[in-house]
C-alpha cells in the first residue's frame, strides 16, 4: 500500500518511520511512503505556496496551483484516495481505518498557515480531521491515520491476535480493551503493594473472560 504525503515540510516524519513496526513495514515492502513537497510545484523563484486571504483577514492561504498539479503527479492508482487534513472534516476513527487498509493507496493534503484555498475540495474524496483540536499543520495527522491503517495490512503486525482483541474490534463484546497487567504479581512503592487481581492468576478462563468484560465497559 502507498501513501502519498502532500506538504510543505518533506522532511517533517522521517525519523517517524525510520523506526519500529512502520520501518520494518516499509523495509518488507509492505507500505510505501511517497513525500511529495509542494513546493516543487511552483513556478516562481521564491517557491512561493501561499498568498493573503481574499476578502482580507490574519495569516496566509495555501494557494490551489501547486495542490492541484502535485495530485496529477499521485493520481495515477486507481484505487487512490485522495484525503483533505483539516479540523472540519469527519473526525478519523477505526471503522474508517479499516476500510483505508483496504485501499492500494491514500493520498493525504497537509495544510499549513490558515489553511488551504477552498477549491482544492474540487480534487479530493474527502476531508478527514484526526480530532476536535487544532494543530500546526496536516504532517501529525496524515502520520497518526497512516499508523492506525498500517497496523491493519496484513502481516505488518506479528500477531494478528492482537488486532482482534483490541479496543474498537468488531469481535469483542466491549468497545474499549480491558485492564492490562503483567509481572511482577506484588509491585511496591514503599509501604504500599499493588497488586495483579487475584483472577488474573487464578487459571480459570471463563471467570476470566467475565472479569475482563465486566472491567472494560468502565475502562474509561
Ligand atoms: N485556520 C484553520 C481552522 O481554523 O480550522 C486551521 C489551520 S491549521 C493551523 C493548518 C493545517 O493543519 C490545516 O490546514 C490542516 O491541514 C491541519 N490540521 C490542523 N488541525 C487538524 C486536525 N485536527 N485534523 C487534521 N488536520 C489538521
Amino acid at each position: 500500500m502507498k501513501f502519498n504525503i502532500l506538504t510543505i515540510f518533506p522532511h517533517i516524519l522521517d525519523s517517524f518511520f525510520s523506526e519500529s513496526i512502520l520501518k520494518r513495514a516499509i523495509d518488507k515492502k509492505l507500505i510505501k511512503i511517497n513525500t511529495v513537497n509542494i513546493r516543487d510545484f511552483t513556478n516562481d523563484k521564491h517557491k512561493t505556496v501561499d498568498d493573503t486571504p481574499c476578502g482580507g483577514g490574519a495569516g496566509m492561504i495555501m494557494k490551489v496551483e501547486p495542490i492541484y498539479k502535485a495530485l496529477q503527479k499521485t493520481k495515477k492508482n486507481r484505487k487512490n484516495r485522495i484525503v483533505l487534513l483539516t479540523p472540519a472534516g469527519k473526525q478519523f476513527n477505526q471503522n474508517i481505518a479499516k476500510k483505508y487498509s483496504k485501499l492500494n493507496q491514500i493520498t493525504f493534503i497537509c495544510g499549513r498557515y490558515e489553511g488551504i484555498d477552498a477549491r482544492v475540495e474540487n480534487f479530493i474524496d474527502e476531508k478527514i480531521s484526526i480530532g476536535p483540536y487544532i494543530l500546526n499543520g496536516g504532517e501529525i495527522a496524515a502520520a497518526t491515520i497512516i499508523e492506525a491503517v498500517s497496523r491493519l495490512i496484513p502481516r505488518i503486525l506479528g500477531n494478528i491476535k492482537s488486532i482482534e482483541e483490541e479496543s474498537f474490534s468488531a469481535n469483542q463484546p466491549f468497545e474499549l480493551e480491558y485492564p492490562q497487567y503483567t509481572k511482577p504479581e506484588i509491585f511496591k512503592v514503599g509501604n504500599k503493594k499493588y497488586r495483579v487481581p487475584k483472577i488474573l492468576l487464578s487459571g480459570n478462563h471463563k471467570k476470566i473472560k467475565e472479569w475482563r468484560i465486566k472491567k472494560a465497559k468502565k475502562h474509561k
